[in-house]
């Protein structure tokens, strides 16, 4: 910990920033750039992974400065490393409780509880999903709920694809998929759409896309990309099959403020109101930025650059107050930033028994075969945004156990036959071997708790 991030115990946080999408980071780099020393409350489960929704995307082709496109996780690591180099303060957990009756405002997190003069809620939307039985295998590998941002993907070009939705979002999604796809199919609850009359007219008129009127969708198959959709007639009840490469949702989003009702002035879909073209929400000292208080442009450059406006508007509001307790450092330039570190595969050469943390199937077939210790194996893959945020949290579990327990992570991509035979069928799948015999099997982003007390059951503690 770096001497001006010591806690002055009892005082109140200047600024607690609440999500760590693009608007959550932008946001603390900006403050921590001021010297406020924010806090920021990553999110875990509730309303998202840490990171946000540009975790669960693979290749980022329209944030600046990334010419040949960057991949999701990969852009949010870069902006919570230069948040973390200014002095960001993280707590990796969902905030439970906000009382903004209070002043200072009070914030729960892992059990813990904060108090904050300012708060910037950047919490963010979660876009519709249908549930389809394998919509987890195919999401990302045909399916998105993004057309705008995945519909240039190579593996549209030219080929047929469907939009689900009828509403403006929908139409507005399937013309702009013809500009790539061969064909388009909209995919429509009822028998009309719900989009405004010009739009509708527009979508009706082109020859590019077909609309299935009063049709649902009952699942997606494939391979390793989707390739078909399971229909039904909702009238007829007739089931049917097409052929797609890729399914586009456009049902909507759900802004993550179910812990500001009562609260916080919300519009009727629920997303926060500020003021025009302004970050203050209705409450003096809370501020909104990115997709929580916008359901219109919804991108990660509209997102960061409202964090950076709702940093500034807290900023001034801190000063005017004279509620700023600004931190000194001890040098202009803070150290260089922190890259997480790649994990070598594992070799016969540099394989060591005794590792708390080895990659590769080699390391995996040594302890499986040799270690009297638990052994934890997460198997994931490179554009998995979820086994980005899992992985530390698991090296942290292993680490605190002080190499009572070992892991080993497999990349599902490099080492197939090892996933296939693991029966793993996504990423991220957390298996606890203990003499062979598998104890337990997690998929998903889960708490750190949930391991340790799974593995503390084994070693008998
Ligand atoms: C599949 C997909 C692909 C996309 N591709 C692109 C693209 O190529 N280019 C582009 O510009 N945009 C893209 N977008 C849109 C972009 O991801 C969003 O506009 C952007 O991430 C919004 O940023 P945000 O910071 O407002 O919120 P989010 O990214 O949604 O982040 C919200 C954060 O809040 C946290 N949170 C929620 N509830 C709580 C809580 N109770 N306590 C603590 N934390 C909480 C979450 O964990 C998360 O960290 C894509 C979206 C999706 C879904």
């Amino acid at each position: 910990m770096l001497p001006w991030q010591m806690e002055v115990k009892g005082r109140p946080e200047n600024l607690v920033i609440v999500g760590s999408g693009p608007a959550g980071y932008t946001a603390a780099i900006y403050a921590a750039r001021a010297n406020l020393e924010p806090l920021l409350i990553t999110g875990f489960q509730r309303g998202g992974i840490s990171g946000g929704q540009l975790m669960t995307t693979t290749h980022v082709e329209n944030f600046p400065g990334f010419p040949d496109g960057v991949l999701g996780p990969e852009l949010m690591d870069l902006m919570r490393a230069q948040a973390e180099r200014w002095g960001t303060k993280l707590e990796e957990a969902d905030a439970d409780l906000i009382d903004l009756k209070s002043r200072p405002f009070e914030i729960e997190a892992n059990g813990r509880s904060i108090k904050a003069n300012s708060l910037i809620i950047a919490t963010g939307a979660r876009a519709n999903r249908l549930d389809l039985p394998n919509e987890n295998k195919f999401w990302s590998r045909g399916i998105s709920a993004c057309a705008i941002c995945d519909g240039a993907t190579p593996q549209f070009r030219k080929e047929e694809l469907a939009v689900v939705g009828g509403g403006d979002s929908a139409c507005e999604e399937a013309i702009y998929l013809t500009k790539y796809g061969s064909h388009v199919h909209l995919l429509v609850r009822s028998n009309s759409l719900r989009a405004s009359a010009a739009m509708a007219d527009r979508v009706v008129a082109n020859p590019l896309i077909t609309i299935h009127w009063d049709t649902e969708v009952v699942d997606v198959q494939g391979e390793e990309w989707l390739s078909v959709l399971n229909l039904r007639g909702l009238k007829s009840n007739q089931l049917k099959s097409i052929s797609v490469r890729g399914l586009f949702y456009a049902i909507g989003h759900t802004p993550n403020t179910e812990l500001f009702v009562d609260q916080l002035m919300l519009d009727a879909r629920g997303y926060l109101v500020t003021e025009p073209g302004r970050p203050e929400t209705s409450v003096e000292g809370v501020f909104a930025a990115g997709d929580v208080a916008d359901s219109e442009w919804r991108q990660g450059v509209t997102a960061a650059s409202s964090g950076c406006k709702a940093a500034l508007a807290a900023e001034r509001w801190l000063s005017s107050k004279n509620l700023a307790n600004l931190i000194e450092r001890k040098s202009v330039e803070p150290p260089q930033a922190k890259r997480p570190a790649l994990t070598q595969v594992t070799t016969e050469s540099n394989y060591q028994p005794e590792a708390i943390w080895q990659k590769g199937s080699f390391a995996l077939r040594k302890l499986y075969h040799e270690s009297d210790r638990p052994l934890l194996v997460v198997y994931s893959s490179p554009s998995c945004g979820p086994c980005h945020v899992l992985k530390p949290q698991l090296k942290r579990v292993l680490e605190e156990l002080q190499g009572k327990v070992q892991g080993v992570e497999i990349d599902i991509e490099e080492e197939q036959e090892i996933a296939k035979q693991a029966g793993v069928s996504g990423t991220p799948t957390v298996q606890l071997f203990k003499e062979k015999d598998l104890k337990n099997e997690w998929r998903g982003v889960k708490q750190r708790s949930e391991f340790k007390e799974a593995i503390n059951i084994l070693l008998g503690e």
